[in-house]
């Protein structure tokens, strides 16, 4: 694999850093000394990331190797971490407040991807036992991971094993390199004319994603000049990340690359519009994915260039060599 566009890619100097969980890259933390490798994480994504490893149950002090621990219901309402060894051995203090103090610490981290199943690290469907009779129910989140996404509610996080759904992994793709250049305009200090810029780059992405958080966004960029502009720029970052969690569909994409060729009308001959036409319809119609009608539309932004579209994120969003728009 190879990466060759100046956007993105292992030659570019600014690299997303993204936290996960150790034993993902190949670390051998878990219980038995063992690790649980993912290949798509340390063989594909380390050619377009940095990686901070983070291993919650290590890092407390419980050692390598070391009895499993499971969310137990202890009381009503009340989940813990107890060890299976030895139920008197209760972690839930200790793995939260490893999150707490960990969470500050991951200001430039762009995104972060979780073990599932775990106790400590699992996002969701992690098994809780309530009494020894029952049989455990996957309603748990890991006590780490779940003081990390309370204290990081825009943080793009995924579990390894959904990022094996294509939609699933695009979109967390999507929304870390998003949030990476949302941290280089944050570290640079927010302005309003800077957020209007960020903004106006990312119109057609939001509008891929939610179009009601589209026009929100909108409104607080309009009203951004009036008051306090960290204000502004926080609320506008909240919503732009919640907008883009939402899927994208292949309806949604074909609103957008029809506004898109609504930018050529003037220039395209009868026979171009009609090749697009055709591409965005038989997208829309699930017979193509995205990434056809688009590759016609970037030669299109090479022979008739457009300072707008052209700025738009939303034409390469990631690293094309990611492939990730080829199955959606
Ligand atoms: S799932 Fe989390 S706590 Fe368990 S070994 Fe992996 S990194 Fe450590």
């Amino acid at each position: 694999m190879t990466a060759s566009c100046s956007t993105f890619g292992k030659k570019t100097l600014n690299r997303p850093k993204i936290a996960v969980s150790s034993c993902l890259l190949g670390h051998e933390v878990r219980f038995d000394g063992g690790h649980k490798n993912s290949r798509y994480v340390s063989d594909i994504l380390s050619e377009y990331f940095d990686f901070v490893p983070l291993c919650p149950e290590v890092a407390i002090g419980l050692g390598v190797p070391r009895p499993t621990i499971r969310l137990v219901e202890t009381a009503p309402n009340v989940i813990d971490a107890v060890s299976n060894a030895d139920s008197s051995l209760v972690y839930s203090r200790e793995l939260r407040e490893y999150g707490r103090k960990t969470a500050p610490q991951l200001n430039n981290i762009s995104g972060y991807i979780f073990k599932k199943d775990s106790p400590s690290c699992g996002m969701s469907r992690v098994k809780i036992y309530r009494g020894a009779q029952k049989m455990p129910e996957r309603v748990g989140v890991g006590l780490y991971a779940d003081e990390i996404m309370k204290a990081l509610p825009n943080l793009p996080m995924e579990e390894e094993g959904r990022l094996q759904d294509t939609r699933l992994r695009e979109n967390f793709l999507e929304r870390v390199f998003l949030y990476s250049r949302w941290q280089a305009f944050r570290d640079r200090g927010y302005t309003s004319r800077g957020l209007v810029e960020f903004h106006t780059a990312q119109k057609f992405a939001v509008l891929a994603h939610d179009e009601t958080v589209y026009r929100e966004l909108g409104r607080i960029v309009a009203k951004a000049g009036e008051g306090d502009i960290s204000e502004a720029c926080e609320a506008y970052i909240a919503l732009l990340m919640k907008g883009m969690s939402v899927l994208t569909t292949p309806k949604k994409h074909a609103n957008v690359l029809m506004h898109i060729m609504g930018f050529f009308k003037e220039s395209l001959s009868a026979e171009d519009k009609a090749e697009l036409l055709r591409l965005i319809d038989a997208h829309r119609e699930g017979l193509v994915p995205v990434i056809v009608p688009i590759t016609l539309i970037n030669y299109f932004r090479k022979k008739y260039p457009n300072e707008y579209i052209d700025g738009q994120t939303y034409l390469e969003p990631h690293p094309p060599e990611l492939m990730l728009r080829n199955a959606l």
